[in-house]
């Protein structure tokens, strides 16, 4: 038997000891394993899955032990997705600090900071937030104004930022700060500091699909330790670019698209007619989509396996997020436009609770083409970048 065979092996009689029953169902509301210091799902099975698999260091299975990782060749990866998927296990763990602070923490940070936060983030202790853009800098981040003033032994921190997902579930901030007004890109800052620190008051925004999962955060006089700065004083801009890749990767990698499919939906309120779907002018625009949703999937599973054997996430990362914006979005208006009049309930009698999902995802699918960077501003990335084509 190979050694990857005998990993194969190993990898199932271990899953199958350890995921409990009820983490080989697809993840249900407020079952999210976004682990942190105050994570205490309804569920206890979420929290069992996310210790035994932390603990083994599966949740980052390619991550070095010393920081907490599996240590797992890129094959032995493969095998573990493969045999999680064979029983249907949900991930132990979704956490901003699997999918952009770490690797960029693994590139840019000192020893000293990788062995206090990376095992942290890989056993779910710690949740992140991104604190980047502000009322005047989103597309134009590097306008940011959030001031971080050198005190000697600490910085003090005084400003805002906006749009900053889960801020008030969080339990630290990756944070882009000013250290150089006479500068723009090269003024900047990466810093790292507690939410639960003095000064630090997030207050929650609501959105159009009703759940209310980002906050505008203010910052007065946060005294933040100088050992949390990452990487060079004023050298935090090639590292905000890098966490954004890792961002508009993961974004495309299945940030978007849970919920019922659109062929299920057509087929439930519309209904077929000789076998097929009676309206024939959706069915039209219904298949477009689906083959275009295809050869995006096959185009994502093409990019992870390219990170999986070691190639970087670059400038192409732009396209991903752009495509992934705009299928979700185009999945979302066929299946509110399948459901007619039941798709356009927010609440009520008449309405039944996965119509109403249905409708929420289709407003939610709005915000798709702004987060992690507008369209507009991933084409610029991409003409850029990319086809290098001129300023
Ligand atoms: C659901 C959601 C979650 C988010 N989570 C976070 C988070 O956790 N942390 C965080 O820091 N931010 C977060 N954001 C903010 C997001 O990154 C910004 O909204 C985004 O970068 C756009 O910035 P803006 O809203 O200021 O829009 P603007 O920058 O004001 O843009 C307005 C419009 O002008 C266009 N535009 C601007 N400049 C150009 C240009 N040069 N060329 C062409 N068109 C241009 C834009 O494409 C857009 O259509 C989130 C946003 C959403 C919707």
């Amino acid at each position: 038997m190979s050694d990857l065979d005998s990993f194969r092996t190993s990898t199932r009689a271990w899953l199958e000891t350890n995921c409990p029953a009820s983490m080989r169902t697809p993840i249900v509301e407020d079952e999210t394993p976004w682990g942190g210091r105050n994570f205490d799902p309804p569920n206890p099975d979420v929290k069992t899955w996310m210790d035994r698999m932390g603990a083994r260091g599966w949740t980052v299975p390619t991550w070095p032990k010393e920081y907490g990782g599996g240590g797992l060749s890129n094959d032995e990866a493969k095998i573990l997705a493969e045999e999680m998927r064979r029983i249907n296990a949900r991930p132990a763990l979704i956490s901003f600090g699997i999918w952009m602070f770490g690797p960029v923490l693994m590139e840019f940070g000192n020893e000293e900071q990788k062995r206090e936060y990376l095992p942290q983030i890989a056993r779910g202790e710690i949740r992140w937030c991104q604190g980047y853009s502000e009322p005047g800098a989103g597309s134009d981040l590097a306008g940011l104004q959030t001031r971080c003033e050198d005190k000697g032994d600490h910085y003090l921190i005084n400003g805002q930022k906006v749009w900053t997902s889960y801020a008030d579930r969080a339990d630290w901030i990756f944070c882009l700060v000013r250290t150089d007004t006479s500068k723009k890109q090269a003024g900047i800052s990466f810093i790292l500091f507690d939410m639960k620190s003095p000064g630090v008051d997030p207050r929650p925004i609501k959105l159009i699909s009703g759940s209310s999962p980002f906050c505008e955060v203010f910052f007065t006089d946060v005294k933040v330790p100088k050992k949390n700065r990452v990487g060079a004083l004023n050298g935090g801009w090639e590292i905000a670019k890098r966490l954004l890749q890792y961002e508009r990767k993961n974004i495309s990698s299945g940030g978007f698209g849970a919920g019922t499919s659109v062929e299920e939906l057509a087929r439930k309120y519309i209904g077929l007619k000789d076998g097929i779907l009676a309206d024939t002018d959706l069915r039209g625009r219904l298949a477009a989509h689906k083959m275009d949703a295809h050869a995006f999937a096959l185009t994502v599973a093409r990019s992870d396996q390219d990170a999986r054997s070691g190639k970087d996430v670059g400038p192409t990362t732009s396209i991903l997020k752009f495509a992934a914006a705009k299928i979700n979005q185009e999945r979302r208006e066929l299946s509110v436009e399948a459901m007619g009049l039941a798709g356009l309930g927010w609440e009520g009698p008449g309405f039944d609770a996965d119509a109403l999902l249905e409708t929420r995802a289709w407003l939610r699918s709005k915000g798709n083409s702004i987060e992690g960077g507008t369209s507009e501003i991933n084409l610029n990335v991409l003409s850029k970048r990319v086809l290098g084509l001129p300023e």
